[in-house]
């Protein structure tokens, strides 16, 4: 996509991004009720349809904001969710009272003392609202994801279990969110190039020190991007704006053709399936 002579690149906002934008608005917008919603673009609101969305969520409170793998998740009273799903470029910001809605500004949810703004240059991000027990089709990858890289049941036996006689490349294996929840290209390739191995690999090839070391990686590379408020190479903004710094620690992703900071050799660039993967043919085996 071309615009003033400038290549914009999407990715996915990941875990750590994610995760970011729902601390920041954590302290910020719990107990504040829902005054009202206007919804800029229908096709956004992806479960119920948009009057029923509306109905469902004006006058609820906000009683605690959470997150599962790349979704976040405003917990209402009377048992409702407000889920929101990202996706490629969407990104929130909370802004005051008065504030106008941006250039794609899609949904804008009033709460008392703020708006929240949900924003989506291409229109793919998607809001569903749903009642405890409820499990619509429409968010079936929602409702059939992996653990967390980041919590403690993901440990080496589950890592080890998921990967174990699978033919498939590790990094198509990482990115699959059955797998490992809200990981995506980008902290596939970091932890990949952290744990030493090459993104081509075949999965079942791995060693048991290799496994072990990736596993260690995919926690480590995930906490330090948390600590860092994300990774803002492309459309991904705090909620009040900001960059995250993640960036500023990459070694493989977005790096192709420069020197390896380890090693100096090139970082190259190969696709794997759809997705393109970056790594180091020297430092990954
Ligand atoms: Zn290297």
């Amino acid at each position: 996509m071309k615009k003033g002579g400038t290549i914009l690149r999407f990715i996915m906002p990941e875990l750590p991004e994610v995760e970011t934008i729902r601390r920041e608005l954590k302290t910020k917008i719990i107990n504040q009720k829902i005054k009202d919603c206007i919804i800029l673009r229908r096709d956004v609101i992806a479960y119920p349809g948009p009057k029923k969305f509306y109905r469902s969520i004006v006058n609820e409170e906000i009683i605690d904001v959470i997150r599962r793998a790349k979704y976040l998740i405003l917990e209402l009273t009377n048992n409702k969710r407000l889920i929101f799903h990202l996706r490629l470029s969407g990104t929130i910001s909370l802004k005051n009272y008065d504030a106008e809605p941006e250039r794609f500004t899609r949904v804008i949810v009033k709460l008392q003392a703020y708006q929240l703004f949900f924003n989506e240059p291409r229109a793919l991000g998607r809001i569903y609202l749903v009642k405890n027990g409820e499990n619509p089709k429409i968010l079936k990858g929602f409702f059939n994801l992996g653990y967390e890289p980041i919590s403690p049941e993901f440990d080496f036996n589950y890592l080890r279990k998921k990967i174990k006689g699978r033919k498939a490349r590790i990094k198509s294996l990482l990115l699959d969110q059955h797998i490992c929840a809200g990981i995506g290209n980008i902290y596939s390739d970091e932890a990949l190039f952290q744990s030493g191995v090459r993104p081509l690999r075949r999965a079942h090839r791995l060693t048991i020190e290799e496994t072990f070391k990736l596993l260690l990686s995919l926690k480590d590379v995930l906490n330090k991007a948390i600590d860092n408020f994300g990774t803002s190479v492309s459309d991904y903004k705090r909620t009040d704006g900001k960059n995250g710094s993640f960036q500023d620690f990459l070694y493989v992703y977005s790096k192709e053709g420069e020197p390896c900071r380890v090693c100096g050799t090139k970082i190259v660039v190969r696709k794997i399936g759809s997705r393109s993967t970056r790594y180091c043919p020297k430092c990954q085996k």
